[in-house]
């Protein structure tokens, strides 16, 4: 039985970007609940970042900016424990935010489709605790990021490798590849991090990436002034494909335990092998290398399934998004989506997207 209720505008998930719209969106005179729904399909607070591994520090990737008045609470990510697990400072201050602007997220929820009926758009959700609904919405804002859509690259002799192969968003503890043969595949943040992680722990360690690694030697990443990071990111989330990662196109900055694992040998990645077989990879020079586990620190796309009976793809088969909106359908926001795929770019899609929801009301 689908129950079927309607509220003005619905927002698929409370990470960064989601958050970030209903803040604003309360500024503007909107009620959680009576005017805008957030429906989230986490079982706790904190975005994708509830679900990253424990040894992961705020710090450790790059710079996590504060959600829009998060002040306002006296908190910030910049004086955060660093000493904490990110997932657990990250979804702690979220919760917290949550509580304090009233959000009223409803969670745990997955959307499952959304669609047309005449005039309304309908959001239909599954939950263990809520049942099967329809919510109709006029307007939606997807907030869903990327952390349900890792992208792996296809090569040769995937189905064949005996060993485990896991990506990013499965990667729990550097324990589970104790005395392992372990591949890191990838250029970016995720892959080195990996790395350092795993050479205490393996037995053997091989790192490769597709292209060479462009270190730049400052400590920390400018998010804000990458701009050919972020036009990179725009260009691939328009046609659909992986979003390359920040660092392809900022380079990525060499932290003093980055250069660290430079000089030991450990950070330093091989062309990327020709094709996979049964028990290792095989690399373009001929030779073999035995592996028992490839981790794919390949990257994500954005996770957008869900909106496919909106038919929003244009011929080309992109999703093109200006000013927050579809340009097929502007009751269709993309908060955090392509170049926004930040924390800082999240954040300010939440008052672009928040001034023109409210000029649509
Ligand atoms: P998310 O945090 O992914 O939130 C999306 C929410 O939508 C989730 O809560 C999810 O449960 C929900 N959702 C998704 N689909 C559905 C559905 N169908 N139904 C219901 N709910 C749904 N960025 C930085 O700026 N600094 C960093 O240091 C940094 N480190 C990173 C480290 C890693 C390993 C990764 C993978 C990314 C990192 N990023 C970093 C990028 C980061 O993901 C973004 O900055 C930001 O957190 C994304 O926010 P978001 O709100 O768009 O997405």
């Amino acid at each position: 039985m689908v129950n079927a209720t309607a509220v003005p505008v619905v927002i698929i998930g409370s990470g960064q970007a989601g958050l970030s719209v209903a803040y604003h969106l309360k500024r503007f005179g909107l009620s959680a609940g009576r005017d805008f729904v957030i429906f989230d399909r986490g079982t706790d607070a904190g975005g994708a970042w509830q679900f990253r591994w424990e040894s992961l520090r705020l710090g450790a990737a790059h710079r996590v900016n504060d959600l829009p008045g998060l002040s306002e609470l006296g908190l910030s990510f910049e004086t955060a424990d660093r000493s904490r697990p990110a997932r657990d400072v990250v979804s702690e201050y979220y919760r917290r935010f949550e509580e304090h602007f009233e959000l009223n997220v409803v969670r745990p929820v997955t959307v499952r489709s959304v669609f047309n009926r005449r005039a309304d758009l309908v959001v239909r959700t599954s939950s263990e605790h809520y049942g099967d609904r329809e919510t109709l919405a006029g307007l939606l804002v997807n907030a869903t990021g990327t952390w349900g859509a890792p992208f792996v690259p296809h090569y040769p002799g995937a189905g064949l490798f005996t060993g485990r192969q896991l990506h990013t968003n499965g990667f729990r503890d550097a324990a589970e590849f104790a005395g392992q043969r372990v591949v890191v595949v990838g250029g970016g943040t995720s892959a080195i991090g990996f790395m350092l992680e795993l050479e205490q722990v393996a037995a053997n360690l091989t790192w490769t990436s597709r292209r060479p690694i462009d270190w730049v030697h400052t400590e920390r990443l400018d998010l804000e002034g990458a701009s050919a990071a972020v036009a990179m990111q725009d260009e691939a989330a328009r046609n659909g494909r992986a979003l390359p990662s920040i660092v392809s196109g900022t380079g990525v900055p060499v932290s003093r335990r980055i250069q660290a694992g430079i000089d030991r040998g450990t950070l330093v990645a091989r062309p990327m092998f020709e094709a996979l077989e049964e028990t290792g990879v095989r690399w373009t020079d001929g030779t073999f290398s035995e592996a028992d586990a490839i981790i794919w620190a390949t990257g994500f796309r954005p996770e957008v399934r869900h909106l496919a009976p909106l038919k929003l793809r244009d011929k080309a088969g992109g999703l093109v998004v200006g000013a927050g909106s579809s340009w097929t359908d502007p009751r269709i926001f993309l908060a955090g989506y392509g170049p926004q795929a930040s924390t800082i770019g999240a954040r300010r899609a939440g008052r672009v997207i928040a001034r023109q929801v409210m000029a649509l009301l």
